[in-house]
């Protein structure tokens, strides 16, 4: 901390506003933790703040969306306070490959009611990070917003943002503790995905082997490697050649059995 710097904001009504409401992110369990297991946040919101180093800048951290093409993701960001906080409202971006908005760009939430003309002294830096949480979801129509992304561009993005660290506050692996982002169901494994949507084509012309594709995916999903085996070796049995060939013959041979009625 900027001893010079800071002892003359010390005494400021907006140094004065920024440790208050400091004191209220603690209280409500929104602090990001600084260390593996010093995550103290206890609150069941998916955001975490901290100021870092500089009172008037904060780094906060939020888990993407669930049922969203953000969910898994770890998204990491900073807001910048002026100096007349917060009588003028702070900036805010993101740090982190997101694919909703552009990476260390200033992001103008225009279409909520945080845009900077119409910005409130009321509103605060966790209210702000909420506002931003909510919008993630939302289209992208803002001054800093990523355009026409598509959901697997953004499923992507998730994958690629849980391994970002932050240069400045050595975030974000540590906000959260790991159950909170547990990796999706089908999230790291895009080929497999298909292989899985050829077998229940093929399982949907053998109902005795879909009840077997149909168990295995959640089975593999809790990190079971025989689960997981099972599935490939039972989609590699349902499109192999020798079964196709002796599933048409055995249809064949079903349908040119039929009387025939004339
Ligand atoms: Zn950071």
């Amino acid at each position: 901390m900027g001893m010079a710097c800071s002892s003359a904001r010390r005494s400021s009504p907006s140094m004065r506003r920024i440790m208050s409401e400091w004191k209220q992110v603690q209280a409500d369990g929104l602090a990001m933790g600084e260390g593996r297991s010093s995550s103290k946040g206890n609150s069941s919101e998916t955001f975490r703040l901290k100021p870092v180093g500089n009172m008037f800048e904060w780094h906060f951290t939020f888990l993407g969306a669930k049922d969203s093409p953000f969910e898994g993701g770890l998204y990491h960001g900073s807001i910048s306070l002026p100096e007349n906080y917060p009588q003028s409202g702070p900036s805010v971006r993101l740090l982190n490959t997101n694919m909703r908005f552009k990476v260390g760009s200033r992001i103008c939430l225009s279409a909520s009611e945080y845009h900077q003309e119409t910005w409130q002294p009321s509103w605060t830096v966790a209210s702000l990070v909420s506002a931003l949480v909510a919008h993630m979801t939302e289209a992208a129509v803002e001054i800093g917003a990523v355009r026409g992304a598509t959901p697997s561009q953004k499923r992507k993005a998730a994958v690629k943002s849980r391994s970002f660290v932050c240069a400045a506050c050595g975030c974000c692996h540590h906000a959260f503790p790991e159950d909170r982002f547990p990796i999706p169901k089908g999230f790291d494994k895009g080929k497999k995905a298909g292989a899985g949507d050829d077998g229940s084509a093929g399982a949907r012309r053998e109902g005795r082997v879909a009840v077997g594709v149909g168990e295995a995916p959640a089975a593999a999903s809790r990190g079971g490697l025989t689960g997981r085996s099972r599935l490939s070796w039972t989609v590699r049995l349902v499109t192999s050649k020798p079964f196709l060939l002796a599933l048409a013959l055995i249809i064949a041979s079903v349908f040119l059995n039929q009387p025939r009625h004339s």
